[in-house]
């Protein structure tokens, strides 16, 4: 028999340092879907417990939960994110309309460019014009 599968909430205590940390914080929601407010929300984190590594990306798991979401917190959208060992759920509440359809988004900042230039051998600067002439093609394919 598989571990079953546990998910509890991270407090403010809990969630703050996480938050804080530039690789889990750097998706973050940045528009509601359904009311267009762009600040004010309220993220809500929970630790997925008994889900092996290999099966975080998994279709089935991530219905399975999110179904579960549904149901028990009414949280329609959920993203997940693996985070050393661990796997987490995040979650947003737009404080304008009360919907959890909150669309996410990576907030380029210097150190990804840095990390990125050295993956590609290019300068920092042509990197982030790179980056940015990517990140506008797919922002107008997507609209
Ligand atoms: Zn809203």
């Amino acid at each position: 028999m598989a571990k079953p599968i546990s998910i509890r909430e991270f407090d403010a205590h809990e969630a703050g340092p996480l938050l804080a940390d530039k690789r889990f914080g750097r998706l973050k929601p940045v528009s509601c879907t359904r009311c267009g407010k762009e600040t004010g929300f309220t993220r809500r984190l929970f630790e997925i417990t008994g889900v092996p590594k290999s099966k975080q990306r998994d279709d089935e798991i991530q219905n399975l939960i999110r179904f579960h979401f549904n149901q028990q917190y009414s949280i329609e959208f959920v993203f997940f994110k693996g985070h050393g060992r661990k796997f987490f759920v995040d979650s947003a509440l737009c404080s304008g309309c009360g919907s959890t359809a909150v669309a996410y988004d990576i907030e380029f900042d210097d150190d990804l460019f840095a990390a990125a230039a050295k993956l590609t051998g290019k300068s920092q600067a042509e990197t982030k014009k790179g980056v940015e002439e990517i990140y506008e093609k797919l922002r107008q394919k997507s609209l």
